[in-house]
């Protein structure tokens, strides 16, 4: 097997996305699995499709057009505005994208056009995260313009919550939202048959809300990326009852093991990467270095499984210490990941990516589901 590699369980995916789907269904709420941590990988994305996923979900054309070639048909939309340049790839392989631009929805009319097709958007809505969207009293004039494009089908509008300023989907914003689609379906009936059908929520920072019993309004999907792959809650980090949080593993070969010295010596300046660990103890400790670094991984994202503490990372080499045995040169230590660091090690080339297989084809059997939280 080859290191630094990174374990994805295709059976605790597939847990985590019915599970997941179950739940918000019986709200009356869709999903759309995102597949971006994944980098559009297909067997991941057939596992959410049989999870019962109805849409995948990328932020990257590239991710999308490689889901495409290897054959994958269910519905997949675009989950970061597309750029300019790119509309005629959007048109091509996206069915639908989130949009705030006027410029580039007109620009995906024409291209659908060209292609002889049609295209459909939701108009994302700012709600203070102050990352994308439309300032909601400027939504009613979009939709105007929005529905004067031949190609283009207006689907509804969405909302992106807890990503930039972390700021919490609650009944407030959420509410807002509701009302922006009855307030767009009560102004455009009578001119258009427009209907607001998609109400898109937001991602996994949604789930608290969605599940706790608040009343929901219109909104009637959610993007899920994080929590299925995750298993956990991205505003609170913490794990999600039910759900497994180890489907993916970090693999790293220990390349030196040593006793050494605790305090490092000679005069010294700045490091090239600031250390994740406070300075230690006088004495010696056993340390192993790895063949990861800052290049494949987030090593503030990264918990050892066996015990031992990261003291840091330097492009290439992880620096690891442990109070019991020294691992051997060449045998793998593994680690758990946070999305930051899986984010950056799912597009490091050089660390290699296991996708397994899944087992079981059905859901799973009570004994097999994790303990609660
Ligand atoms: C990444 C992303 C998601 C998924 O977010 P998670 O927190 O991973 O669930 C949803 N919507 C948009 C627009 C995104 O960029």
């Amino acid at each position: 097997m080859t290191a630094p590699r990174i374990e994805i369980n295709l059976d605790k995916v597939f847990h985590n996305a019915s599970t997941l789907v179950g739940r918000l269904n019986s709200h009356g709420i869709a999903v759309t699995g995102v597949t971006k941590a994944c980098m559009g990988n297909p067997s991941y994305a057939e596992t959410l499709l049989a999870a019962g996923v109805g849409t995948l979900g990328d932020s990257r054309i590239e991710n999308i057009e490689e889901m495409r070639r290897a054959g994958i048909a269910a519905p997949i939309a675009l989950i970061r505005a597309p750029m300019l340049s790119q509309a005629g790839l959007v048109v091509a392989n996206a069915d639908i994208s989130l949009n705030t631009e006027l410029d580039v929805i007109s620009a995906l009319s024409d291209a659908a056009q060209k292609a002889g097709r049609r295209h459909a958007i939701l108009l994302m809505v700012e709600l203070g995260d102050l990352r994308e969207g439309i300032m909601p009293d400027d939504l009613e004039e979009t939709v105007r313009r929005t529905l004067t494009f031949s190609h283009i089908d207006l689907r509804g509008i969405g909302a992106s919550l807890g990503c930039f300023n972390g700021v919490i989907p609650d009944g407030i914003n959420m509410g807002e939202l509701s009302r922006l689609a009855d307030d767009l379906d009560q102004k455009f009936c009578a001119s258009s048959n427009l209907v607001t059908r998609t109400v898109s929520g937001g991602n996994s920072s949604n789930l608290k809300w969605a599940l706790s019993g608040n009343s929901i309004g219109r909104i009637n999907e959610l993007r899920l990326g994080e929590s299925i792959l995750m298993g956990v809650d991205p505003l609170y980090r913490e794990p999600i009852e039910g759900l497994y949080t180890d489907a993916v593993t970090l693999f790293a070969e220990v390349i030196e093991s040593k006793i050494k010295p605790s305090q490092p010596w000679g005069e010294m300046a700045h490091p090239t990467f600031e250390k994740t660990t406070k300075t230690r103890h006088h004495g010696t400790t056993n340390q192993m270095v790895l063949a990861v670094g800052h290049q494949d991984i987030d090593p503030a994202g990264l918990s050892a499984l066996n015990g031992s503490e990261i003291l840091g990372a330097s492009s290439d080499h992880l620096i690891v210490a442990t109070n019991g045995c020294r691992a051997q040169v060449g045998t793998e230590l593994s680690f758990a990941l946070n999305y930051s660091a899986l984010l950056r090690a799912m597009t490091s080339r050089f660390v290699r990516k296991d996708f397994q297989a899944r087992q079981s084809l059905g859901p799973k059997s009570s004994e097999t589901v994790p303990r609660a939280e």
